[in-house]
């Protein structure tokens, strides 16, 4: 398990992302992201 940098919540270190530098979990990246809206769904089947 990692840990997000940001919110610091537990996840896989599939669901890590790397945002200027920090390890963040998904939500802190989709927060982050400046990008049009799109389902999670989509996301995540992209993704694997
Ligand atoms: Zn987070």
């Amino acid at each position: 398990m990692a840990k997000c940098r940001k919110c610091g919540v537990e996840v896989s270190e599939k669901d890590l992302y790397e945002d200027h530098g920090l390890q963040v979990c998904e939500d802190c990246k989709m927060r982050n992201a400046v990008s049009p809206p799109e389902s999670c769904a989509t996301r995540k089947n992209m993704i694997k």
